[in-house]
């Protein structure tokens, strides 16, 4: 696969890019002291497992695309319940949480429709999607 830029053959998908790019540590640091106290010899020993994923800034520009995130929309939906059940009907809150409700719900349909939708094809185009090693142009082949 040749640059469409520079013509150099050094290039890779991004979701090689992406994989590469992204480890997982897991590491164990210890950690030992000794220290003399009243009356005898003390020996401590400490361990600290640190776990995550390193993500190198290549592999950031190379990331997939991300799915939307239902939480919000439920969280706010949720609150707005709340307040939709302990008011008296047809009152100024009653009217403003139905109003918030009615939005969550298509904030929520919206969301729906963009991870079904739209989503997979931005994810399709991202597979096809390639970068130069070499200046490092990122460019779409099929
Ligand atoms: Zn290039």
């Amino acid at each position: 696969m040749q640059c469409e830029k520079c013509h150099s053959d050094n290039t890779q998908r991004l979701q090689v890019v992406y994989e590469g790019g992204t480890q997982n540590i897991s590491a164990t640091s210890r950690t030992t002291g000794i220290g003399i106290g009243g009356g005898g010899l003390g020996v401590g020993a400490a361990s600290t497992q640190t776990t995550g994923i390193s993500r190198s800034t290549l592999a950031y520009r190379a990331a997939p695309p991300a799915k939307q995130r239902y939480v919000f929309a439920l969280f706010l939906g949720f609150l707005a319940w709340l307040l939709w059940v302990y008011t008296s009907a047809f009152s100024k809150w009653f009217l403003l949480s139905s109003a918030v409700i009615a939005l969550c719900g298509y904030w929520a349909y919206r969301v729906y429709t963009f991870n079904n939708k739209v989503w997979p094809e931005l994810m399709a185009y991202w597979e096809n999607e390639w970068l130069c090693l070499k200046c490092g142009h990122i460019y779409h082949h099929e």
